[in-house]
Formats: C-alpha cells, sequence, structure tokens
C-alpha cells in the first residue's frame, strides 16, 4: 500500500489505514514494483512513483471501487429478479442502513443512547457491511464534521467544496485518508470495533460469498425460484448498497443544500423529507445540528424517523437504554 499520511494516518492500534477500501489491488501494485526492481527493471521507478505520488493511491482504488459497484447494477440485465432477490433487497437495506444510522452515527459517533457490548457489535459490524469504511474511519469524519461544519476543514460541506465533492467526491480527495483518529479515542477500549475497522475489506468479501452461496444453494432447493448466486449478489449486494451509499451520501450534500430549517443553526443544514425517509430518519439534518446528541432526529410527529421507531422498540424490550432526547422546551412543534 502506498504509506499515504505516514504514522500519524494510521488509526493507533488497528495497524490499518482507515480509509483502506482495496489493499489487494495496492498490494499487487507494491508487489510488481520489489519485482520489477529486483529484476533491474524500472520497478524502481513504480515503487517511487507510489511512494512520492501527490495522490494518495488509495483514491484510485476508492474511485475504482466505487465506479465498479456502481457498474455492477447492470448485472441485473444479466441475472434477472426474483421475489426472493427483492426480500433480499430490502432485507440488505434496511438491516446494514440501521447498521450505519443506528449504528456507526447515533451510537458510536453521538453515544445517544446505552447498549451492551453484543448489540453495540451486532450494529458496528451490520455498518461495516453497508461498505461505507470501518466504524472507526466513519465516527472520525462524522465527528469532525460537526466540529468543523461549513469551513475549509469540514471535507464534505457543499458550501466550502461543492455539491459533488460533499456527495461523493471527498472519499476520492487525500483529505479522506488524513483522519488521525485522535477524535475516537473513546472507542479504542473497544478491542472489537478495532477488528472490524482492521478487517473491514475481508467482512465486506465475506458478504458477498455468503449472498452467493445463499443465491446458489436457493437455486438448487427450489429452482422454480429463478434465483442463482449471482442474482442475489447483484440485488443483494450491488444494488442495495449502491442504494444505501446515495441515501447516506445525500445527509452530507442535499441536507446541507436543500429543504427547511426549524432551528438557525451556524450552518446551512437542512431538514428534507426525502431524505429523511430514504435515510431511515437522517434526513432530520437540522434537527440533528441542533441536537446532536439526540437519539430522535424527526422531531415532529411527522418528520418519520424509522431508526427512531427501531431503537425506541428496542429500548421497550431491554436491548438499548438511556434513549437521549432534547428538553420538551426547547423543541419546536
Ligand atoms: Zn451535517
Ligand atoms: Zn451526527
Amino acid at each position: 500500500m502506498g504509506e499515504p499520511s505516514g504514522a500519524a494516518s494510521r488509526f493507533p492500534g488497528t495497524g490499518h489505514h482507515p480509509g483502506l477500501w482495496c489493499p489487494v489491488f495496492l498490494l499487487a501494485l507494491r508487489h510488481k514494483a520489489i519485482r520489477l526492481s529486483a529484476s533491474g527493471n524500472d520497478g524502481g521507478k513504480l515503487s517511487r512513483l507510489l511512494n512520492e505520488s501527490t495522490t494518495n493511491p488509495g483514491v484510485y482504488a476508492v474511485a475504482t471501487v466505487m465506479l465498479s459497484l456502481h457498474l455492477g447494477c447492470l448485472g441485473v440485465f444479466y441475472t434477472g429478479v426474483s421475489t426472493p432477490a427483492i426480500v433480499v433487497l430490502v432485507i440488505m437495506y434496511f438491516g446494514r442502513g440501521l447498521g450505519i444510522t443506528a449504528g456507526y452515527h447515533r451510537l458510536l459517533a453521538h453515544r445517544s443512547f446505552k447498549t451492551g457490548r453484543v448489540v453495540q457489535f451486532g450494529f458496528a459490524l451490520a455498518g461495516c457491511l453497508a461498505m461505507e469504511g470501518g466504524p472507526l474511519w466513519w465516527v472520525s469524519h462524522h465527528r469532525s464534521h460537526h466540529r468543523d461544519t461549513e469551513t475549509d476543514k469540514d471535507i464534505h460541506s457543499p458550501k466550502t467544496q461543492g455539491f459533488w465533492k460533499s456527495h461523493m467526491g471527498w472519499m476520492m480527495t487525500n483529505d479522506a485518508f488524513k483522519e488521525s483518529g485522535t477524535n475516537t479515542r473513546d472507542l479504542y477500549r473497544f478491542p472489537e470495533l478495532k477488528f472490524l475497522q482492521r478487517n473491514y475489506i475481508w467482512i465486506v468479501l465475506l458478504q458477498i460469498a455468503g449472498l452467493y452461496a445463499l443465491g446458489a444453494g436457493l437455486d438448487v432447493l427450489n429452482p422454480e425460484w429463478g434465483t442463482s448466486g449471482a442474482q442475489l449478489v447483484v440485488w443483494g449486494f450491488f444494488i442495495s448498497t449502491v442504494m444505501l451509499w446515495h441515501a447516506t451520501f445525500m445527509v452530507n450534500s442535499v441536507c446541507h443544500t436543500w429543504g427547511s430549517r426549524d432551528y438557525d443553526t451556524d450552518d446551512a443544514s437542512t431538514n428534507n423529507m426525502f431524505v429523511g425517509i430514504v435515510a431511515l430518519g437522517e434526513g432530520w439534518h437540522n434537527n440533528h445540528h441542533q441536537f446532536p446528541l439526540s437519539a430522535r432526529h424527526g422531531l415532529r410527529w411527522w418528520q418519520f424517523d424509522l431508526t427512531w421507531l427501531v431503537l425506541r422498540a428496542m429500548s421497550r424490550v431491554g436491548l438499548v437504554s438511556d434513549l437521549r432526547l432534547p428538553k420538551s422546551r426547547e423543541v419546536r412543534t
């Protein structure tokens, strides 16, 4: 890999670069450079390029992965669709979406509620499967967003960076690889989170293999359902992940550009109903910037917040507790 920003860019204790999305690709390049160099060819030049490049090689890896997943959705023309494929799509969208919204965001980044280590690990694992980066990397960037909102340091502000960069371009810049992780030290006491950060790529790959095996198994057991391994990978991974990506990305881009504002916050955050629905409640982003510690983002009765409804149901059966809410006199109704 490219040793992009030195030791400071790593999350202590994980031994892994936070934004390392495609280690195989980078390791292959490095291996080729060493091999060519040893044989007297210009591998040294390739090696120097990897070391001295002003663009972090991880940027190319992220761009390649993002493009590949979008193109992978076209596989639907080859695999077709079936009822099990749609069921898997829905489960993967909502299950992994809650991993991001309830797990990465409201639990790990903001500590909006309390829960045990097992449930926390379950949420974080579901977040990992959504392929939005490991938990420590995601939380670090998100906390920076709240600290530096709409300043030059906010690398996904549409006001300072432009809409496209705030939506997904920021992950394809060197800045995405520079988080030191110093703002996530409170999470280092959980070795299971470091494990997820370190093994994030392999967890994602295992998920793809699992979907393929499920589809192939169903094809053997019930061929009349018309499913296949490739079909479940296309619907359960490619399409589901790309949909979830853009739902999440819109919180950064759309919800700092279009929508209404219930609170006069020191930023451009907005409440956007469309994003509120597709991002499972995260689109009530102006409310969130006003009350970042609240476990509930949709504060008016009509502001649908699926993540809040799930958390409230989980609290009733004792899986989570101490759901934090703003004081009622502070909330506009
Ligand atoms: Zn924001
Ligand atoms: Zn937040």
